[in-house]
């Protein structure tokens, strides 16, 4: 028994519409058998009825009573078919002569006479009054003096060929059930083959819904159930992933906010007890002051972040030039770099100003985030270079460093929000994430590209306010 469900609506919907064409089929075939059948009885009959017409129409006179009964006896023997009876009956439908051994006492009143008085032949199919038996009467007239005299009658039984049809049409359904029953099994198989597979699908959604991300759909599953199976699969794995993300995010923003608190903590407690001389309260007020910067600048970051996912990051749109952004990004980066004894030089090859549209804040934000990583992760006294140029309708600008570099798999994550190769170097993970949406508000693209130990370098495309300016201009004139 198949249990409620696909397989079972599978199976069923086979069935039927296999069974109702097996029955239309069948019926027609029964149907058309059977008119075969009985044409060919009623021609073979009617071709030799046409015979006797043919022989004796015409050619008689009238005769006497005992003449007439050698003419009948005549046509008996010279016309008779076998397993078929064959009457003499006049126009009233008197049977004057018959081969059969009984001698109906009744006149014929079945409609082949009548047809066969009008029309030449007649044909009727029915019961015999006396025996019930199913039979094929065929009659056809015989003129004498141009005349409608006498009505040669064959009948013939049709129940041998009735139980002929009833075996075939046993066969027929023999032949039909035995094709229901392939049928039937093939549904199943087929009904079987999806059921499988979704049911195992199933169960693994269910466990994945209870929280047992280890689980995966096993086996291999064709078409749209693959497509399936491993697309739960895919999505059990970014699970297990963004749960990674969150506790590594987790663990590297505590440890960021306790590093700045202890400072602060520290150096407050100091400061309270007293007998400090007034330098050295002002080192521990710098300090106090500088890890509360550094509070204020991770809160911040995660507040546009939400911003940016939430899209209500408001820009400030105005005319930027960007040489003048490097330069200030470097001013406020260049402390840090001389800590590292790292040179940063701006390259400008182009002669023009290089002008955009945008959030003049913002997109110092972004560089300097790109500059603030690459000093983070380059060794001492290496050094970075801001290049800026124009290439078509582009204002391009490369943030290259020689540092640590990283490695193709890690590449193509660095953007993901809260992803960071290692997680000691501090940093939430969402400074190249906010950078990139960043860029991508102001209609721009950002590109990285990197070798373990060599450097790396970020390209940022935006739209120069030439081009925006002409275009403006030529949708003006249109
Ligand atoms: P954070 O700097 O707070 O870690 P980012 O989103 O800015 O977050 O950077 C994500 C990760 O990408 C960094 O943790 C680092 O591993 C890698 N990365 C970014 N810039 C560079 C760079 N210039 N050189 C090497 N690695 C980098």
């Amino acid at each position: 028994m198949i249990s409620k469900g696909i397989g079972r609506q599978i199976v069923l919907h086979y069935f039927i519409v296999v069974f109702m064409t097996l029955l239309l089929v069948e019926i027609i075939f029964m149907f058309a058998i059977r008119t075969y059948y009985y044409d060919s009885v009623y021609s073979h009959i009617a071709n030799h009825a046409a015979m006797v017409t043919d022989n004796y129409n015409n050619t008689n006179t009238e005769n006497t009573e005992s003449e007439n009964l050698k003419y009948y006896r005549d046509i008996l023997n010279r016309f008779a078919l076998a397993s078929t009876e064959l009457q003499v009956l006049n126009r009233k439908g008197d049977v004057l002569i018959t081969n059969s051994s009984f001698q109906p006492d009744q006149p014929v009143q079945t409609s082949d006479l009548t047809q066969a008085l009008t029309n030449n032949i007649g044909k009727w199919i029915g019961r015999e009054p006396g025996t019930g038996e199913l039979v094929m009467a065929v009659s056809s007239p015989i003129q004498v003096m141009g005349e409608n005299k006498y009505v040669i009658r064959y009948i013939t039984s049709m129940e041998p060929i009735n139980s002929k049809l009833l075996n075939i049409t046993l066969l027929a359904a023999l032949v039909g059930v035995v094709i229901l029953a392939v049928v039937l099994l093939f549904s199943m198989g087929l009904a079987n083959s999806i059921v499988k597979p979704i049911n195992n699908i199933r169960a693994v959604s269910a466990q994945l819904a209870r929280g047992k991300f280890d689980v995966r759909v096993k086996g291999e599953y064709k078409y749209e159930l693959g497509e399936l199976a491993s697309t739960l699969n895919y999505m059990a794995q970014e699970i297990v992933r963004g749960n990674q993300i969150k506790d590594d995010f987790i663990s590297s923003i505590s440890h960021e906010l306790r590093t700045p608190l202890t400072g602060i903590k520290g150096w407050s407690e100091t400061l309270t007890s007293g007998g400090f001389d007034p330098e050295e309260t002002k080192i521990g007020m710098q300090i106090i002051a500088k890890e509360t910067d550094r509070l204020i600048g991770l809160v911040e970051e995660m507040l546009d972040f939400s911003k940016l996912q939430q899209n209500e990051m408001k820009l400030v749109i105005g005319h930027v030039n960007l040489k003048e952004i490097l330069q200030e990004t470097m001013l406020n980066v260049w402390a840090k770099a001389e800590q590292k004894r790292i040179k940063i030089k701006l390259d400008e090859h182009t002669e023009k100003t290089v002008m955009v549209s945008g959030d003049g804040n913002r997109l110092k934000q972004v560089f300097l985030n790109l500059v603030d990583n690459a000093i983070k992760f380059s060794t001492e006294e290496s050094w970075i270079h801001l290049d800026i140029s124009v290439k078509d309708e582009w204002a391009v600008v490369e943030v290259i460093d020689s540092g640590i570099g990283i490695s193709e798999e890690h590449l193509r994550r660095v953007k993901d929000r809260f992803f960071q190769v290692n997680h000691q170097g501090g940093g939430t993970g969402l400074g190249l994430a906010i950078s990139q949406q960043l860029v991508e508000l102001h209609n721009g693209d950002m590109e990285m590209r990197s070798e373990l130990g060599v450097g790396t370098t970020v390209s940022v495309r935006l739209p120069l306010l030439d081009e925006l300016n002409k275009e403006e201009d030529e949708l003006s004139v249109m």
